[in-house]
């Protein structure tokens, strides 16, 4: 199928773009280029030189990727966390970033830990209304960081609104898209400059790679990126590279099923006397449904609300009795794999952010932060209720 045709529909773009059956033996699967360096037939003539500055195995993911969020291109990093951190590397010293407050605990960390030192201003505010964004622009602003949905907290921020006030000012805007995958949300369409993706989650989905991709549909941007990656040297291997593409080609298939599970999974725990507050967009009580109702929509235009889920259990002894009874949800870190999995923000994955800066956000020792995987959601419950009974 040919690399530039943009016309066909989501499942046959995540199986074939960029997927072209090798030349040589016609082999279906791609071959995984597993090498560091390329002969070169005469001094300075080449197609790739060395595996940091580019790879084939790296390219075909890319430009699926690509395709799936209706970028012009795409650029694999080692980790989500080097994917958001090339995208700071774009600015200089003295530029203002705006980022949704509560992200990714890594996401805190590398701001305010690393790039401070590179005297990037931040200012962290409740994006999820939009007029927050607008009065917290300096004329040194040059980004705004969107997570929507946030982790672990489940609230969404209107990406188009955000979008248009950037656009005013002439601010880039960069959406972390992990928690929904290109399947469900497609930050490009509503006028993003970057997306970026942990794609150790959904993309991959087994749990088995870790690795990040910073997607654009402006091709300056694109060359920079590239050069980043190529200067900095945060690569995913060939390997890596290779895995996430399998996974990729049933993404669609995998989407649709954690949507199922999470929204039954959601209505099941929104009953259980047991359990303070359901975090979850697709209940109708939730905050931000009809935003999630207009924003989250599937390559046909239907809503999805995906698999991650918040529920608070009032305290951590609470929350330790209920994980150390379950059989089938693995008490890690991580998420957005085809195995469900549960994790305690507070001590897990946003111990980096501040007690009081926690406290405020609403990631309280009691909460628990739920990857609704694609297992039979009748076990999935009765998981659940094995949780509970030790409560
Ligand atoms: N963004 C989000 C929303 C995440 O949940 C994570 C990791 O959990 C990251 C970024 C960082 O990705 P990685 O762990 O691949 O560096």
């Amino acid at each position: 199928m040919s690399n530039k045709n943009n016309k066909v529909k989501f499942g046959t773009k995540a199986i074939h773009k960029g997927q072209k059956p090798e030349e040589l033996y016609g082999s279906v699967s791609l071959p995984i280029y597993q090498t560091s360096t390329f002969k070169q037939n005469k001094i300075g003539e080449y197609i790739y030189d060395y595996s940091r500055a580019g790879n084939p195995t790296r390219t075909n993911l890319e430009m699926n990727i690509c395709s799936l969020e209706n970028g012009k291109d795409a650029i694999a990093f080692s980790s989500g966390l080097a994917a958001i951190s090339s995208i700071a590397q774009l600015f200089k010293a003295g530029d203002h970033f705006i980022f949704t407050e509560n992200v990714y605990g890594g996401t805190f960390r590398l701001m305010n830990k690393i790039m401070n030192k590179f005297k990037i201003e931040q200012s962290w505010v409740d994006t999820s209304i939009a007029s927050n964004v607008e009065s917290s622009i300096k004329p040194n602003t040059k980004l705004i960081f969107i997570e929507s949905p946030t982790n672990p907290m489940m609230q969404l921020s209107d990406i188009s609104d955000i979008c248009k006030i950037a656009k005013k000012h002439n601010i880039m805007v960069a959406v972390d898209n992990t928690f929904m995958s290109p399947y469900f949300q497609r930050p490009l369409e509503l006028g993003a400059d970057f997306v970026v993706h942990s794609t150790t989650k959904y993309l991959n989905g087994h749990s088995d790679v870790i690795g990040g991709i910073v997607v654009t549909n402006r091709n300056d941007l694109a060359e920079e990126l590239h050069f980043i990656q190529m200067s900095v040297g945060a690569v995913p291997g060939p390997f890596d590279c290779w895995l996430t593409q399998r996974s990729l080609k049933t993404l669609h298939v995998r989407m649709r099923r954690h949507d199922e599970n999470g929204r039954a999974m959601a209505e099941y725990l929104s009953k259980c006397d047991k359990i303070g507050k359901v975090f979850y967009p697709g209940l109708p009580n939730h905050p931000h449904h009809e935003l999630a109702k207009k924003q989250q929509l599937d390559p046909n235009g239907e809503p999805g609300f995906g698999a991650m889920i918040s529920i608070d259990l009032e305290t951590l002894e609470r929350a330790s009795s209920f994980t150390e009874r379950l059989e089938i949800f693995t008490l890690a870190e991580s998420l957005g794999g085809v195995e469900s999995l549960i994790c305690h923000p507070a001590k897990m994955t946003h111990a980096s952010i501040p007690n009081d800066k926690r406290k405020k956000l609403g990631i309280s020792d009691g909460l628990l932060r739920l990857s609704v995987g694609i297992e039979d959601i009748d076990d999935l419950i009765s998981d659940i209720k094995l949780g509970l009974s030790n409560i």
